[in-house]
């Protein structure tokens, strides 16, 4: 029987990525977190696009099609590689925060990815978490949920997720960051971050994480 297709979209930290990849691994479906594309093309901008300092975006246009950017399967995880370099780790650095959401309001760069991300969905069997997902790149989407929580918490969490994984940054920096991602994200012409309307909205301000996959999962019928 085909498994279903689940998008995740919302605010910046609200959980989606950490919250997919259980629901994946309980559902036996694959996790597709595309934030991590769009910060890979960041990773990738910053590296060979850069002119005085400022990113050269015609140039990051013209590159496009010449990067190989995907998932590869290590250890039962998905690792992104960027033209055949492990990134995973390099993607998460605040410098790509603070440019992603400008990378990722250019029309080019969104019709680059869009195909990606449609591919590995089309066999189903898989939860995606982004933006955009359950109102462009996926619309028929099995189940949609939107996510918020309060910045105060969103910054606590990225705070400490930062924290854990050996990054140096402080709460002010981490809500600015938030702050800003989610206008320019929500501002932007294309595929901008909102709610679909077929869209279950959970604010998970006073969630934990296993609450928050535990209501997800109520919404999920047998399949
Ligand atoms: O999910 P994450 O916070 O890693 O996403 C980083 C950025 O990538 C977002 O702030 C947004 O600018 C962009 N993004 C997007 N559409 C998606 C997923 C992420 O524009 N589907």
């Amino acid at each position: 029987m085909r498994k279903p297709v689940i998008a995740i979209d919302g605010f910046s930290s609200t959980g989606k990525s950490s919250i997919s990849k259980v629901i994946a691994q309980k559902l036996g479906l694959i996790h597709l977190d595309t934030g991590a594309l769009y910060r890979g093309i960041t990773l990738f901008a910053i590296q060979n696009c850069m002119d005085q300092g400022t990113l050269n975006m015609p140039l990051l246009f013209r590159s496009l099609a010449g990067i190989d950017l995907g998932f590869r399967l290590e250890n039962e995880e998905l690792v992104l590689y960027l033209n055949g370099v492990n990134v995973s780790e390099d993607i998460r650095q605040p410098e790509i925060s603070d440019q992603v959401s400008l990378i990722a309001k250019q029309p080019e760069v969104r019709e680059f990815l869009l195909d990606t991300q449609r591919n590995m969905a089309a066999a189903g069997g898989v939860i995606m978490d982004g933006r955009d997902i359950g109102t462009v790149v996926l619309p028929d989407a099995d189940y949609k949920f939107f996510l918020t929580a309060s910045v105060d918490e969103r910054t606590e969490r990225r705070y400490l997720e930062l924290k854990h994984l050996g990054i140096a940054t402080d709460k002010l920096s981490v809500k600015e960051n938030l702050i800003n991602r989610d206008k320019t994200d929500s501002e932007r012409k294309v595929a901008p971050l909102k709610k679909a309307d077929d869209a279950v909205v959970i604010d998970n301000t006073e969630l934990n994480k296993n609450e928050t996959i535990d209501l997800i999962l109520s919404f999920i019928k047998e399949f």
